[in-house]
């Protein structure tokens, strides 16, 4: 084989040139050009991002409908690379190169689908394209599928089936899958919880270049308290310099800021949360309003607390909004304000926190500025209870007891006291301890009641020694 004149280096045959991979100098005409050549030279000039080039030899074999040429053009299209971006163009030419036997044209035709690009969006389309290509046997058009079915894009969610098809044995080597799978594992979705299995698919799967995994392997090295802590420190770390994961810079502040097997350093933690909130990372966000709120690694200063929690709010952090409406009910750090930290609790329950539903309810029902308001109270507090948020299950017992927004229950009040009570809310064990001793709800029983009123202390609510003293 010759050798290339620059390096030495061993020169490769792509289409009609010979080629040197290693300094990428030499490309030298060893006979004159066939139809067969445009292909691999459109693909050589594209994988080298020389797009004028690849573009010029992608034309020559739309000419002659070479199906590989139509389909890498359409990317060209798709991705404006080295013409003028247009979606409509692309997805003709995936329509041609699939209808050409371009498998992977396919899965192409399927993302254009899924996403509305030069055609109308229909997920329900993007399936079946991207099942064609997995019956043609295309690794990637299996993975689409398996993601179709997981997340339930275009067909019915089936959690067992995504699995099945992500553990084909041809997809062993595929990042998405093996990512996947570690993931099914991490949690126990459809096969038994298994940390071990989930380590080995999720090394595998960062061995593979999937940008999510070490991240992933830092949380289950975190969450398995039988590892030395180190493990998962240096894959959230590995991750923040191989993948600039925020969501491991942040992760590395808990540990510091929590002290997860580690011992507590909260200035450390702040260092790793100020880096990520510099890129806007909410959590990270949060994190930084955290530390000034409470004053733990940093000079408390509510003022600029409150700046952090806006931030993150702004950017969908649920804890921040609640964070928000506490500091303007209490009048942290700005004017006291009920009715906008009232707001705020409004706005964190209508994204789904269940905290900020337990908040206005409580705010509601305590609403010393406009009156109490004990419908609505009821409403959220129920709300958040039916999701088993544990301060909603007392303060709704409590609400069933007092008749607030409400008819008087004792037996729906014991219910509810008993389920935050088997929790360990201090709060609904003194009143379950209550219903005990006066017999609201259920017989009266004097051993249970002192029990529970004695529980009730240990978890520390302020329970009178009178309240407890009487005879069993
Ligand atoms: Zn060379």
């Amino acid at each position: 084989m010759e050798k290339c004149k620059q390096c030495g280096n061993e020169l490769r045959e792509v289409g009609n040139l010979l080629v040197c991979d290693k300094c990428h100098k030499t490309e030298k005409e060893f006979r004159s050009i066939e139809d067969k050549d445009y292909y691999p030279l459109g693909e050589y000039f594209f994988l080298k991002k020389d797009y004028s080039k690849a573009i010029n030899y992608l034309l020559k074999g739309k000419e002659i409908k070479d199906a590989d040429c139509l389909n890498l053009l359409g990317l060209c299209y798709l991705r404006g690379e080295g013409l003028n971006k247009d979606e409509k163009e692309a997805f003709k030419l995936f329509q041609e190169a699939a209808e050409r036997g371009n498998v992977e044209a396919n899965n192409n035709l399927g993302t254009c689908y899924q996403l509305g690009k030069g055609t109308e969006r229909n997920v329900s389309k993007a399936k079946v394209c991207y099942e064609t290509a997995a019956e043609k046997g295309s690794i990637l058009g299996k993975v689409n599928l398996a993601q179709c079915y997981l997340f339930g894009n275009g067909v019915e969610a089936d959690i067992k089936k995504a699995f099945d098809l992500f553990n084909d044995p041809l997809l062993a080597n595929d990042p998405v899958a093996l990512y996947n799978l570690g993931i099914f594992y991490l949690r126990g979705i459809i096969v038994k919880q298994d940390l071990n299995q989930a380590k080995r698919y999720l090394l595998k799967a960062d061995e593979h270049h999937s940008p999510e995994a070490l991240v992933t392997l830092g949380h289950t090295y975190l969450a398995d308290e039988r590892e030395d802590i180190s493990l998962a420190i240096n894959a959230y770390e590995e991750a923040f310099k191989k993948y600039h994961s925020l969501r491991a810079l942040d992760n590395l502040g808990e540990i510091y800021f929590l002290g997860i097997r580690v011992k507590k350093d909260p200035e450390r933690a702040l260092t790793y949360y100020l880096q990520a909130s510099e890129e806007e990372f909410p959590d990270a966000l949060y994190h930084v309003g955290r530390a000034y709120y409470y004053g733990i690694g940093v000079k408390q200063d509510m003022a600029k607390g409150y700046s952090y929690f806006l931030k993150a709010a702004d950017k969908g952090n649920l804890d921040s909004m609640n964070m928000l409406g506490v500091m303007n009910m209490r009048g942290e750090g700005l004017n006291q304000d009920y009715n906008v930290g009232m707001r705020w609790f409004k706005i964190a329950a209508d994204h789904g926190s269940l905290m900020g539903m337990y908040n206005l309810g409580r705010a509601y029902i305590n609403d010393f500025d406009n009156g109490h308001n004990y419908q609505e109270g009821f409403k959220y507090i129920k709300m958040s209870a039916e999701q088993n948020f544990i301060p909603s299950l007392t303060l709704l017992g409590i609400c069933y007891l007092n008749g607030l927004g409400t008819e008087v229950n004792y037996q729906e009040a014991v219910k509810y006291l008993t389920q935050a009570a088997d929790n360990g809310d201090g709060e609904a064990l003194y009143h379950l301890g209550k219903c005990y001793k006066d017999g609201k709800g259920v017989d009266v029983d004097l051993k249970k009641a002192k029990e529970l009123l004695i529980k009730s202390k240990e978890h520390r609510y302020p329970v009178k020694d009178s309240e407890i003293d009487f005879v069993a």
